[in-house]
């Protein structure tokens, strides 16, 4: 089943954000599937999404709120984030979305622009964060195994502990998953990030759960990493990270991280390959209860980001690389909630729906 609620577009240019993402991509995504015939999902907006959670459990998920973003994120920050009319949610906005440079200039952002205020975004941000937990859920609830579900959102992957980062605020990944967590529902989650970039917010976090004293025993409530990304291109201020951040390292490891150098498109899928092989030995005698798929458009050829060209698919490499997860879990029965993450320019949209309409045309209908 598919996940698709227009309202959660972010409209970054009504607040002045002059970003290459397009409101448009999920719609056309959506488009594509009844144009090709191959609307075999059910699509979800957010309201039916958290109807169908209540008619299985009894009671609506409450919406994405503060308590969600303190169980993984610091709380002094969270703090900030809240904290209305005293400016801290603004700038870190700013800080998140990059929009001012190392000389304190304006960067892509455009204020005098906006018909909104920039704290209006983070209601989105949350309901965004909302339509992760929710594609999860749908993913565990469905009654055919596994659970698939490709929400046309979400992916916010290089949110840090302590702050926002690479047009993440706030990481979506991790804040759904404790939840479920902490709801009782999904003790054993892999999040397999394909991101042309690398998940480094998220390893940052779960890094930092460990150091506080997670351990991964048998049931007791983990999360491991996989990422496969450019080796080299993120993030674009490690100088700057490594030298303000109080010795803080800028790019903590993953449990898996596969480096991808330029021209080694060859050798993608093999390096997947061998990276959910390692998360299922990690995982030891613990079969996990959910993946959750980063699964960044922006290692397609046609992407519109420079910094993600260091990795150049084709479609047919892309296809075959989500159809290697997608068959990998499936074999393993392991439900997943599919994020469309990273995607930049005119053609993003064509990775998810070349890969949702080979999943509805060929033998593995959901
Ligand atoms: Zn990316």
């Amino acid at each position: 089943m598919i996940l698709y609620d227009s309202s959660l577009d972010m409209n970054f240019r009504n607040y002045g954000i002059m970003l290459p993402i397009l409101d448009s991509r999920a719609g056309r995504v959506i488009r594509e599937l009844e144009r090709t015939g191959s609307g075999a999902f059910p699509v979800y907006t957010l309201d039916k999404a958290r109807q169908a959670a209540e008619r299985i459990a009894g009671e609506s998920p409450p919406p994405i709120g503060r308590e969600d973003l303190e169980r993984v994120h610091e709380r002094v920050f969270v703090s900030r984030l809240y904290n209305d009319g005293s400016g801290g949610l603004e700038r870190e906005l700013i800080t998140a979305y990059e929009l001012v440079d190392r000389e304190g200039r304006y960067n892509r952002y455009e204020p005098e622009k906006a018909d909104r205020p920039l704290a209006e975004l983070f209601a989105t941000i949350l309901r965004q964060v909302e339509g992760t937990y929710l594609a999860c859920r749908m993913a565990l609830e469905q009654s055919s195994e596994p659970g698939f579900c490709f929400y046309l959102g979400g992916g916010m992957h290089h949110a840090r502990y302590d702050s926002g980062a690479g047009f993440c605020l706030i990481n979506d990944s991790i804040i759904s998953v404790r939840r479920l967590q902490n709801e009782g529902r999904a003790p054993l989650v892999w999040i397999i990030d394909i991101d042309a970039h690398k998940g480094d917010g998220t390893a940052e976090v779960v890094t930092f759960s460990r150091r506080r004293g997670e351990t991964f025993t048998d049931r007791a409530p983990a999360i491991l990493t996989l990422s496969v990304h450019m080796g080299k291109g993120w993030p674009l201020d490690t100088e700057t990270l490594s030298v303000s951040d109080s010795g803080r390292a800028p790019l903590l490891p993953s449990d898996i991280d596969g480096l991808m150098e330029e021209n080694e498109e060859a050798l993608y899928l093999p390096r997947l390959r061998e990276g959910l092989s390692r998360l299922e030995e990690m995982s030891g005698n613990r079969k996990a209860d959910l993946a959750v798929v980063v699964d960044g458009a922006d290692p397609y050829e046609h992407d519109g980001l420079a910094s993600s060209a260091l990795i150049r698919l084709t479609l047919e490499q892309c296809t075959a690389r989500d159809m290697l997860i997608y068959s990998f879990l499936r074999e393993r029965n392991i439900p997943s909630a599919w994020l469309m993450a990273g995607g930049y320019g005119e053609r993003a949209w064509e990775p998810p729906a070349a890969f949702l309409r080979n999943l509805a045309t060929g033998t593995d209908n959901q």
